[in-house]
């Protein structure tokens, strides 16, 4: 029995390291591509659409790679406090009428979207009074920020606050291991597939001589085993 779990811990060391191959840059924009969810048509809400953006620690450090201007010691205080969370950005709006959309509002958002852990359970978002200040200050910059390239659509963003972390060594959603990350949006579940692509350096497909997403095992135009280059 003790080596039985002796070798599946070796086995599981295993699978992180090979998981862990890290890109060295990534690109915010093909992490938004796979960190988005979009609903639309949902059957109980007729008319209605709705995005969440999974904002989790490795989109901060994409974001603030990309900022040479903001200092060092205010990038680390930013990660250290995002690192313990993670947020959903959320616009959702209804077009009763055909031609004019209403925003929804805080209240029937927290209703709609509900994260979920691997049991199927929800997990509890904090709610704003139990926000530390340095998250509070941190998410008071970035609607604005959004706002300057997604114009006055991001002034109804909401965010929603979750914890990262299950336990101390367990984060709910590690993005480089295999896992998926699950959303329920009122009565639809959606999923997104862990590891995250963008985060992995691409992998080598020898046949077609070209590179493939890090996060494939196998070319999906020839079945090639791909490589770790
Ligand atoms: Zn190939």
């Amino acid at each position: 029995m003790k080596y039985k779990l002796l070798f599946l811990a070796i086995c599981f060391n295993v699978t992180i390291a090979f998981s862990q191959n890290k890109a060295d840059t990534v690109s915010v924009d093909a992490l938004e591509k796979e960190t988005t969810i979009a609903v639309s048509d949902d059957v109980k809400i007729p008319h209605h659409t709705g995005m969440v953006l999974w904002l989790n620690e490795e989109w901060w450090q994409a974001l603030l790679q990309g900022h040479k201007e903001v200092p060092t010691e205010s990038k680390n205080t930013i990660l250290t406090t995002m690192g313990r969370y993670d947020v959903l950005a959320v616009i959702d709006l209804i077009n009763d009428s055909g031609y004019a959309f209403k925003y929804t509002d805080r209240k029937t958002i927290l209703n709609y979207v509900k994260m979920m852990d691997k049991y199927g359970g929800t997990i509890k978002p904090y709610s704003e009074e139990e926000y530390e200040i340095s998250l509070t200050q941190i998410l008071n910059i970035l609607k604005p920020m959004l706002q300057s390239y997604m114009g006055n659509m991001a002034s109804h963003i909401e965010f929603i606050v979750y914890p990262a972390w299950e336990s101390a060594t367990n984060r709910y959603f590690d993005p480089y291991k295999s896992g998926s990350f699950h959303l329920k949006y009122n009565s639809i579940d959606h999923f997104i597939r862990l590891p995250l692509g963008s985060l992995l350096k691409p992998k080598w497909c020898k046949k077609c001589k070209e590179m493939r997403n890090g996060s494939w095992t196998y070319c999906p135009y020839d079945g090639s085993l791909l490589e770790e280059k």
